[in-house]
């Protein structure tokens, strides 16, 4: 039994994760300042994001407006009232010595996604960005740490689930259906490597059976789902070896390293910040009004949670299929693309869905975006129905999906000059599947005393013949004919 198995039978992992969010509006959450996308650093900047004195916020409607949409579409509760704080801390990325954020009256309490449950959702706005300067590792003349403001100001809005999540992969999977949700509502770039998604996950043991929680750790700013998983996976196993040992979780902050999978503190419960939380008094209270709420109703689109039930319902496509292309966006406006420009010859929706998932996944990279590959949605609907026509074999796409990944074209075009057409009929097919049976008396024989198995020789070797071309089951169709089977 692997280390993994005998942690999932003695002990159970917790998970619940905060999510950073920042909105997609025009301006900054407090000023009129608009937001950065890689501009020339301190540009986007003005006395209010920069905390000089006398400066007076004021709150972004748009980005309530987000937050009402993110709200409504998670199934919370909409404060009519809820007010904005003042977190204190010292740190040169917070110029006024505080962030703006939300404290016990936040825009939306409670909710779910999925199976999981969701605490709260606040606004708040984003710290400035800081830039280290040499890399020696301790104090010289040329090392310093520069401020860039442009991202100070920022609208975020921070998501905090229940501690629902049991297992890595499952939390990395409902990361997804999550960005998927906030996409799809246009809040959001949710780019996770540029941090405009980003996410802390809180993460316990504790016996399995147990109903109380363990002693949490929190790993800080994972910037992949693959850092996620791999990070969540290290903690347990950390935890694990220390309660094995007799030893007790401290609670603590955790930096994960995805190159060395090293964990390390970032600061322990002793270090915890005393934020000295108190009502921001330059700015009222958000009461939310029947026209803003239904300004936020009248803007949500179809969720991946209800694409995901069409999906199944209305295309017939597997739960799993379609769960896979409604959480991954860009898979399912692919996938709905390609069957939108399916022609005369129609592929049919699943097996179009099991080469968007697993092929064009397989050759782009899980979280690439197809849309921004050489393949057009119609030459891979063109592909699917060509397969299905029996016209090229799965072997033979394969070959023409390599083809389109590295230069687009024309699946039809690609076959012809390649040479890439399905052996035709029978008539083709017959003597090269004769020629296999005579190649191979042995397992002719064997076959003929009606064992099965050796089937896989000829077929093997008509497909060499025809350098995977042939249908498999045409072939055994063949062989069965031959033989008087
Ligand atoms: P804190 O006060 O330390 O910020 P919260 O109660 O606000 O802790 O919870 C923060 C996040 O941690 C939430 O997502 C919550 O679900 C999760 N969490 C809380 N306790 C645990 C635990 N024992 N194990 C795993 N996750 C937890
Ligand atoms: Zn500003
Ligand atoms: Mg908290």
């Amino acid at each position: 039994m692997s280390a993994t198995d005998t942690t999932a039978t003695e002990y159970e992992t917790v998970i619940g994760l905060e999510i950073h969010v920042q909105l997609a509006t025009n301006t900054k959450m407090f000023c009129g300042c608009a937001l950065s996308f890689g501009e020339p650093p301190n540009t986007r900047t003005c006395p209010v994001c920069l905390g000089l004195p006398g400066a007076l916020p004021v709150a972004n409607a748009e980005a309530i407006h987000y937050g009402l949409m993110m709200g409504m579409a998670l199934g919370s509760t909409l404060a009519p009232r809820s007010i904005f704080h003042r977190k204190n801390y010292f740190y040169p990325d917070s110029p006024k010595g505080y962030q703006i954020s939300q404290y016990d009256e936040p825009l939306c309490l409670g909710g779910q996604l999925g199976d999981v449950r969701i605490h709260r959702v606040h606004l708040e706005e984003d710290a400035a960005k800081l830039v280290h300067v040499g890399a020696s590792g301790r104090l010289h003349a040329s090392d310093a740490s520069i401020v860039d403001f442009n991202r100070c100001g920022t609208p975020l809005a921070e998501i905090v689930t229940e501690p629902d999540l049991r297992d890595a992969s499952t939390a990395a999977e409902w990361l997804r259906m999550l960005r998927a949700t906030l996409r799809t509502l246009g809040v959001s770039d949710v780019n996770m490597e540029e941090g405009s998604l980003r996410c802390d996950a809180n993460i316990s043991i504790r016996p399995v059976g147990s109903t109380e929680l363990g002693t949490k750790t929190e790993l800080k700013n994972m910037n992949s789902f693959r850092y996620i998983e791999r990070g969540i996976r290290a903690e347990v196993a950390r935890q694990t070896a220390i309660v094995r040992a007799g030893g007790q979780v401290e609670q603590e902050t955790l930096h994960f390293d995805p190159r060395t999978e090293a964990i390390t503190s970032l600061r322990s419960k002793e270090e915890a910040h005393d934020y000295r939380y108190f009502p921001e008094p330059d700015l009222s209270p958000v009461a939310i009004t029947p026209d803003m709420l239904e300004r936020a109703q009248a803007a949500l689109p179809e969720l991946p949670l209800a694409r995901a039930e069409r999906f199944e319902r209305d295309l017939g496509l597997s739960a799993d299929s379609a769960h896979l292309l409604a959480f991954r966006t860009e898979l399912g406006d692919f996938f709905e693309a390609a069957l939108g420009e399916n022609g005369s010859q129609a592929a049919e929706p699943q097996p179009l869905a099991n080469w968007v998932a697993n092929e064009l996944v397989a050759r782009l990279g899980t979280d690439a975006d197809p849309a921004a590959s050489n393949v057009a949605p119609g030459a891979l609907a063109r592909l699917v129905a060509m397969v299905g026509a029996k016209q090229v074999t799965q072997g033979g796409a394969r070959q023409v999906l390599d083809k389109l990944v590295a230069g687009g074209g024309d699946p039809d075009a690609i076959v012809a000059a390649e040479g890439l057409g399905a052996v035709g009929g029978s008539d083709e097919l017959a003597p090269i599947v004769e020629a296999a049976l005579a190649a191979n008396p042995d397992v002719a024989d064997r076959l003929r005393g009606g064992e099965m198995k050796p089937i896989g020789v000829i077929v093997g070797h008509v497909m060499r013949e025809t350098k995977g071309r042939a249908d498999g089951g045409e072939i055994t169709r063949l062989v069965r004919e031959q033989l008087g089977l």
